[in-house]
């Protein structure tokens, strides 16, 4: 198994459960497999499918996904098809012609034309094994129920002799069950992997304003040059917006949301999963159907409204296995929509428990990654060291005069105001509805002068999560001081806040002159991926190849090889095609296909 694993697909060995899970299907037998995204499900059912008589046959729920999965198969020199409305009649035709003499190995089909097959081309066929990918779109508890998976009950009936495997990256307990229960699987042996994706990094900024973000913003795609990112914006307007400012700053950006034509949603999926743009700027309707490998970071502009989207978006970062960052924005203004959302939604308490355990994740001052597994259920016994508390531990401070300050201000409106009218009054700020409603006369006008605008921000931030105050979404968002705030206001109880720690801010000249240096520079850079001995000039040179070989095939250059691949290419610098087949991610095929050009670009590189 393990020399087919390196024949077939050039890895040296398998990931924990992976070779269970082969053993486990090549028995015929039922299997529920869990892992998370990138934790390596495809070759679970992939390898089983070499090995045994007949086609294997995947459903999988979007034509991009099967498209994305068959290409990689194929670019290892493995005989899979995919059988779906994309395709035309002549090619319909010649496809069934091949699975009926056993040529493919895998075939990739829809829910839709399983189903207008079973009695037909799958009964002309020898099946193999059943995968069902994305299994947990069978279940109306999932967060994806696709009503035509509810259909694939009649496999079992159908093919009582075929083992079935189902896989999901998502599946709670109650999905769990569904899923076993409506594919009928028999006794299945349930394989569970650990959640935890070390390789992603975990960075959450409170309380910054829109200016704040914008800068964050192009400061982190400056230090991430080249690499391939997504923006998750809660409205269409933000993606939009947020575009146009990357644009402007030079940075190739396009926009995904379910208010675009469906071409040009499909263009902007395209452009991005070729490597033709750097960053999409979307909503949450984008992600699905992306299999791209080397999305390198994932910013959150908004708070998600779980934990579970959380880690399903940032989850879409770093598949190949290679670090990759993730930075989330939370503000008072998200809470204050998320609220409102939950609220109007059907099921207010269950999706305020969701809003809230979110909530605590970014407000965590311990290792976030414990509170993410612990979520999920998965205990972890030490702090992970890649996220931001366990970089920089919050520290506090007696903060009772900033927090009596803000809670005397509210007082003396009598409650009648929102956070923006708070800080103006605190600032000693006038406008016009500040004026006439009498505010800078207050006591507490100006009486927070000392401290900016965005700090304020931060710090009511706090104040509400520490419980001191209310927002009444049914008024007007406006502030109502707790019985725990009027202990502190009152000075029975003291106030512990955060130190707010701003990231010092490059120059700006910095900036301009980075971009300028960008537009000369070809998309990838190593600087994030680097490690020791790692030569980015070198890894450039092949990243060029590789984006060449993959326009040639008009497949996307992480298929050719994956990000992790090039970098242990760079690393190594094998200079020979026998030590080309030797690194991880190169199989025999693949050794043969690209060997001689990889190596050449080496040897050349090495000698000049
Ligand atoms: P999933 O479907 O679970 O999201 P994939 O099957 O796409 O994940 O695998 C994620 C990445 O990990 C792919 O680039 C895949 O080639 C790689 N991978 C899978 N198994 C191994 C392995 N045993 N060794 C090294 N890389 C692997
Ligand atoms: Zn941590």
């Amino acid at each position: 198994m393990l020399q087919l694993l390196k024949t077939h697909f050039g890895y040296g060995s398998f990931r924990p459960l992976q070779q269970d899970i082969i053993q486990h299907i090549l028995l015929k037998k039922d299997a529920l497999v869990l892992m998370p995204t990138g934790g390596g499900k495809s070759i679970c059912y992939q390898l089983p499918a070499i090995m045994m008589d007949g086609t294997a046959i995947v459903v999988s729920p979007l034509i991009s996904l099967m498209k994305d999965q068959v290409e990689s198969l194929q670019a290892n020199g493995i005989a899979a098809r995919a059988m779906n409305s994309a395709n035309n009649e002549t090619e319909n035709l010649m496809l069934r012609r091949e699975c009926q003499q056993g040529k493919v190995k895998l075939l990739y089909i829809s829910p839709e034309r399983l189903l207008l097959e079973m009695n037909f081309l799958l009964k002309e066929m020898k099946i193999s094994l059943f995968a069902i990918d994305e299994a947990h779109c069978i279940s109306q508890w999932g967060h994806d129920f696709r009503p035509e998976y509810t259909q694939l009950k009649n496999i079992r009936e159908q093919f009582p002799e075929v083992p079935i495997v189902a896989l999901t990256a998502t599946a709670d307990k109650i999905t769990r069950h569904d899923i076993i229960k409506q594919l009928e699987l028999k006794e299945p042996r349930i394989f569970i992997s650990s959640f935890d994706r070390p390789n992603l990094s975990l960075d959450v900024k409170r309380g910054f304003q829109k200016k704040e973000k914008t800068k964050a913003i192009l400061e982190f795609i400056y230090k991430h040059p080249g690499e391939c990112g997504i923006i998750y914006c809660m409205s269409r307007d933000n993606t939009e917006k947020v575009a146009d400012l990357l644009l402007r700053h030079g940075i190739k950006t396009t926009v995904y949301h379910a208010g675009l034509s469906s071409s040009a949603r499909d263009k902007a999926q395209n452009d991005f999963i070729n490597d033709r743009v750097q960053v999409v700027c979307a909503t949450i309707a984008f992600g699905m159907g992306i299999d791209k490998s080397n999305v390198r970071w994932i910013i959150h502009y908004n708070m998600p409204k779980s934990i579970e989207s959380f880690y399903q978006e940032i989850g879409r970062a770093g598949r190949d296995g290679m670090k990759s960052d993730t930075l989330l924005f939370y503000s008072l203004g998200d809470l204050v929509m998320l609220s409102k959302f939950a609220l109007d939604s059907g099921q207010q308490e269950i999706n305020l428990e969701k809003l809230n355990r979110m909530q605590q994740y970014a407000e965590s001052d311990i290792c976030r990654r414990r509170i993410l597994l612990n979520y999920f259920g998965e205990t972890m016994e030490h702090d992970c060291g890649n996220c931001d508390v366990c970089r920089n531990p919050p520290e506090r401070f007696d903060g009772t005069i900033i927090v009596q300050k803000a809670l005397s201000a509210i007082m003396r409106t009598n409650q009648q105001i929102g956070t923006r009218m708070l800080v103006a009054i605190l600032r000693g700020n006038y406008f016009q509805e500040l004026t006439e409603k009498g505010y800078d006369k207050l006591k507490t006008f100006g009486a927070g002068r000392d401290i900016p605008q965005a700090d304020w921000m931060d710090y009511l931030l706090q104040m509400l999560n520490m419980g001191y105050f209310e927002v009444a979404y049914n008024e007007n968002n406006h502030l109502k001081v707790t019985p725990s705030g009027a202990k502190v206001l009152y000075g029975q109880e003291k106030a512990m806040l955060v130190v707010i720690k701003r990231e010092e801010k490059a120059p700006a000249t910095k900036g301009r002159k980075k971009k300028q240096e960008k537009e000369e520079q070809p998309m990838f850079n190593i600087a994030t991926l680097s490690e020791e001995g790692l030569d980015k000039e070198l890894f450039e040179v092949l990243r060029l190849l590789r984006l060449r070989l993959a326009e040639q095939q008009a497949i996307p250059p992480y298929i050719v090889l994956t990000d992790k691949t090039l970098h242990l290419l760079a690393t190594q610098r094998p200079t020979t095609i026998e030590d080309f087949g030797t690194i991880s991610g190169i199989g025999e095929y693949k050794k043969e296909k690209y060997g001689k050009d990889f190596v050449d670009a080496i040897n050349n590189f090495l000698n000049r």
